[in-house]
């Protein structure tokens, strides 16, 4: 049958309080799936509250900081007492750090390793096992990650993200886990509503669309890539960005010639 549903479905997404992470966590629900949303706030964030009582799914909360690894443990042991089993992850959570290259302190570097990429790692390490067959991944990486982009420690953690990611794809496959990416592009967002006007004017001129992205065409691949309908899909790695890197730096030419 042809169906993005989710129904009878659980789903983690981490950083899920707000921008992306909570629009993923609302089509899931929409799509029938049980979401587990968490990020690091204590209580439910008020973005994530907006959910539907008469959506198919339903949400639940957890607090959980990705970097760390008792907060895992304690989750993957919440969920098995709740007698439930993981059939899609979302590593979602991510931060940025705009620092240039003759600028960027191992801190720098170390800090957004610890959760763009070690918080990714410790999400597939604590819930593979309680996935079965026909589960997927889906990491969330950048635009950063297939380009140089410009701020030297995000960048360098998004590409680390897709050797994770594509190791991971390797060593689950035989259990039936599918893991895959996807990379967006500018997408309006708080993490984004900080960016200088220069870099969003810029951005925009090196996108063929010629705009930037919601949250929800975002939400939409990341449905996809947990559904049936890409059973045979896994170590992909999808833009989802407008078509910003996939021009390897024609557009300026292609619009100097028109
Ligand atoms: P956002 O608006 O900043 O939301 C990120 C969420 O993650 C926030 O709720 C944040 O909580 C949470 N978070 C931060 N550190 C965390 C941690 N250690 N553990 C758990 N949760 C944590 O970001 P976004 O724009 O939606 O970005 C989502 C993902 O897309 C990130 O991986 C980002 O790198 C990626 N991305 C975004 C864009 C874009 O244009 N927006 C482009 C490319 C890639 P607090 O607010 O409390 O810190």
């Amino acid at each position: 049958m042809v169906s993005l549903q989710l129904d009878g479905r659980t789903v983690v997404v981490t950083g899920a309080g707000q921008g992306q992470g909570a629009a993923e966590a609302r089509m899931l629900v929409e799509a029938g799936a049980r979401v587990i949303a968490t990020d690091l706030a204590a209580d439910m964030p008020a973005g994530l509250a907006v959910v539907s009582s008469t959506s198919p799914g339903a949400l639940v909360y957890r607090q959980l900081n990705v970097s760390d690894a008792s907060g895992w443990s304690d989750l993957a042991q919440w969920i098995r007492s709740q007698g439930w089993q993981v059939d899609g992850l979302v590593n979602n959570a991510g931060i940025t750090q705009r620092s240039r290259l003759l600028d960027a302190s191992v801190a720098d570097l170390q800090n957004v390793y610890e959760v763009n990429v070690a918080g990714v790692l410790l999400g597939i390490q604590t819930l593979a096992p309680l996935m079965a067959s026909s589960s997927a991944i889906v990491n969330v990486g950048s635009v950063a990650g297939l380009t140089a982009h410009y701020p030297e420690a995000y960048t360098a953690s998004k590409w680390a993200l897709r050797g994770l990611s594509q190791v991971a794809a390797m060593e689950l496959g035989p259990r039936g886990i599918r893991v895959n990416s996807v990379h967006p592009g500018f997408i309006e967002t708080p993490m984004t509503a900080s960016a200088k006007a220069e870099f969003r004017q810029a951005t925009m001129a090196e996108t063929p669309l010629g705009r930037t992205g919601s949250v929800e065409e975002v939400a939409g691949v990341v449905l996809f890539l947990l559904s049936p309908l890409s059973s045979f899909v896994t170590g992909a790695e999808i833009p989802v960005d407008g078509g910003q890197s996939g021009h390897g730096g024609a557009k300026s030419v292609s619009d100097a010639m028109r």
